[in-house]
């Protein structure tokens, strides 16, 4: 006789749909149920365990909150009202007046302008370091340093950076690596692995999946949870329930999504590398771009994101855009529908011209955010926007 198998720790996919959650009673639903409630009865003469949305302890805020952890192999996780507000919480739990914060320059332009124009006035100071100066991180730190923040793959260049080296600084120098991880979901990358303290997601883009929500996530340990549980309930960004409700309903397809939006991207990226009017594609899967090699060693999939500069610059991109059919022209990502947006119009509005070429986004810079359709639907597309 065969012995019984040995169980094993669930897959992704596995923990995708079930992480966290709650009984197998004979009469509990299989679809989680929705508590829009904005206030919980409280037990007479108790003021421990009080339930309230702005604390971040609703059912359904907690269920996600344990699956994303699961997802992210994280001691604990929270979550709150927008991608932001998870950035903000995040570095708010970990920085004080006089500290310093070593920064990626590549980020996305909501978080650069969190840094640059919110922090600063808090007595928070930040350097935007240049990841490809020979011995970027070290030489930026200061005594006051406190964390590192970067963004991995970076939006909307599709940059990779490799974690190995500036987690041993982090390590070395005791401080927290915070890294954004937005771009890739948990099924392509898990920057814990890989020596990050602190992950942080928007989860209105893949996690979702679906365009439907607005929310953000923080991953880390248990203690370092609660600090930004204080500051998400004091600042005031914690998620409505029903958000939490589609977070969970969108992260049960998180695997097979991503996998699909990969395989898409990848062809996609291939053919447009083959297009005479397509000057670069900016595609980590593909062998020539700059990290192809470091993406292949650090992630599990190359990611649904790539971007196109087209040979005719910034009118070939525009008309481009209003010929697409399919492919709509929206801004967020990580999302079942295709799309296509224009940074200098979007993220980094904010930037002159020569701020954003600087930074790797000429104007015409385009980034396709890709779908689950078909993909020869999408190649088709292209195609006829090109014409
Ligand atoms: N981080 C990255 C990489 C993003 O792309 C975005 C939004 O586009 C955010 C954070 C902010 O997320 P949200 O719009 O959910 O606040």
């Amino acid at each position: 006789m065969t012995p019984p198998r040995r169980p094993r720790p669930h897959a992704l996919a596995t923990l995708a749909v079930h992480a966290g959650e709650g009984s197998h009673d004979s009469d509990s639903p299989v679809v989680t149920p929705l508590a829009q409630s904005a206030s919980y009865v409280q037990e007479v003469g108790a003021s421990e365990g009080l339930r309230y949305p702005r604390y971040g302890n609703t059912p359904n805020a907690e269920l996600v909150q344990r699956r994303l952890a699961a997802l992210e192999k994280a001691e604990a996780g929270i979550v709150l009202a927008s991608g932001m507000a998870a950035t903000a919480c995040a570095m708010l739990a970990l920085l004080r007046p006089g500290d310093h914060v070593l920064a990626c320059k590549w980020i996305y332009g909501g978080t650069m302008q969190l840094f640059t124009q919110e922090f600063t006035s808090l007595g928070i100071h930040v350097t935007l370091g240049d990841p490809m100066e020979s011995r970027a991180w070290r030489k930026r730190l200061r005594k006051e340093t406190r964390a590192i923040f970067l963004e991995s793959p970076v939006n909307p260049t599709c940059r990779v950076l490799d974690l190995k080296p500036i987690s041993y600084i982090a390590q070395e120098e005791g401080l927290a690596l915070v890294v954004d991880s937005t771009f890739a979901s948990p099924v392509n990358f898990r920057p814990l692995e890989h020596g990050a303290d602190v992950v942080i997601h928007s989860t209105t883009k893949y996690l979702n999946g679906h365009h439907d929500m607005i929310g953000g996530a923080v991953l880390g340990t248990a203690p370092y949870i609660e600090e930004v549980r204080q500051k998400m309930m004091l600042w005031g960004g914690a998620p409505d329930p029903f958000a939490c409700w589609l977070l969970e309903r969108g992260l049960k397809t998180l695997d097979v999504r991503v996998r699909r939006q990969n395989e898409n991207a990848m062809r996609i990226a291939q053919w447009c590398a083959g297009r005479k009017e397509v000057r670069v594609v900016h595609y980590p899967g593909l062998p020539e771009h700059p990290d192809h090699e470091i993406a292949a060693a650090q992630m599990t999939g190359f990611g649904g994101m790539l971007a196109l500069e087209l040979a005719g610059g910034a009118r070939a991109a525009e008309r481009f855009i209003r010929k697409l059919r399919l492919i709509r022209h929206a801004p967020s990502l990580g999302g079942v529908d295709s799309l296509v947006s224009e940074p200098r119009h979007t993220s980094h509005t904010h930037l002159s011209a020569e701020e954003r070429a600087r930074l790797g986004i000429p104007d015409g810079f385009l980034r396709l955010s890709i779908g689950i359709e078909d993909a020869e639907d999408l190649i088709a597309d292209l195609e006829q926007a090109l014409h």
